[in-house]
């Protein structure tokens, strides 16, 4: 018994020290400065930025539908902003993946009388808490969710929801940023939101330790492709408004730093081989401040691997 409270401390000791030393995008902000900037992408589809995941919705007659919700502080001026465009309620929120900067507007939005729908590992994974990571130096805690953050209709695969003329759907790829990664479809407006699968802030972080890896983000990044028109306006799950060419740079950029850890691993390389002889360097200026050239090394080491890294469970 004591021998377990002893190891419970170390390791909740070591998580501590991992997230203060972690630059992440979950970090404690002040979001008392941040603005919402409302941008209409095409038809009644806009795209809500302000800290954290990019925002999508669908504002019509029939009401408001957003797909994620940024942070609960700021659940306020996304109200507001929205109310900026129309009267009408949010009536569902679409969370594209489990992560805080996706869903922690949720407990508010659920408490205002929105209804959270997801795939139903972001239900689990938001209901448990963990250790979200690269399965090497990106390790980010999650609390369990409050009961009124989960949400209440869940899918396996796919789900449709038809309001404002438009049969919004959130179709899942399994095994991508995450392992309850859902893309939202709006194809009237000829719309798509393609949660943290693309991303524009340079090397994407990959939650390898919560079922992600590189392959599934480059298949779901293919396989979405061959169902978009060439001019569908894409909403990243973070950076600017992009198109099909800007997606198809990131797939090129995932495969080739892909082949280049595939063939050291498969010259018996180690990873800290591969960091010293800096074998990604010719995709430097995708380091960013939040994964840098390592981290997306042990990103790649780990997905083609099948090292998941350390899971924590929380008490
Ligand atoms: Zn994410």
């Amino acid at each position: 018994m004591r021998k377990q409270t002893q190891r419970r401390l170390i390791v909740t000791a070591a998580a501590i020290v991992i997230l203060l030393s972690t630059t992440t995008v979950f970090a404690q902000q002040d979001f008392s400065k941040v603005e919402i900037k409302v941008t209409k992408v095409s038809g009644n589809i806009y795209m809500l930025e302000g800290a954290g995941g990019n925002i999508a919705a669908s504002v019509g007659d029939d009401g408001i539908v957003i797909v994620d919700d940024q942070y609960a502080p700021l659940a306020e001026k996304i109200q507001a902003a929205l109310k900026g465009i129309t009267g009408k309620p949010v009536r569902f929120v679409i969370n594209t993946h489990y992560h805080g900067d996706h869903t922690g507007g949720n407990e508010p939005f659920s408490n205002a009388g929105s209804t959270v729908i997801a795939q139903e590992n972001v239900r689990k994974r938001l209901e448990s808490g963990g250790i979200a990571g690269n399965g090497g130096s990106v390790k980010m805690e999650n609390k369990p969710a409050s009961k009124a953050a989960l949400p209440v209709i869940t899918f396996e695969n796919d789900v449709t929801v038809h309001l404002n003329g438009e049969d919004i759907r959130a179709l899942h790829f399994p095994a991508g940023h995450t392992d309850g990664d859902a893309v939202i479809f709006f194809p009237k407006n000829n719309v798509v939101h393609m949660g943290d699968d693309f991303v524009r802030y340079g090397f994407p972080f990959i939650d390898v330790a919560s079922g992600g890896s590189v392959q599934g983000m480059i298949a779901a990044m293919e396989k979405v492709i061959t169902m978009l028109p060439p001019d569908v306006k894409v909403i990243p799950g973070h950076g600017a408004l992009s198109n099909l060419d800007d997606v198809r740079a990131f797939i090129q950029m995932l495969k080739e730093t892909s082949a280049v850890v595939q063939k050291a691993i498969n010259k018996k390389q180690t990873l800290e081989q591969m960091k010293q002889a800096k074998i990604l360097a010719p995709w430097e200026k995708f380091s960013g401040s939040f994964i840098k050239t390592d981290a997306f090394i042990e990103t790649l080491y780990n997905s083609l691997t099948g090292q998941k890294g350390q899971f924590i469970k929380h008490n």
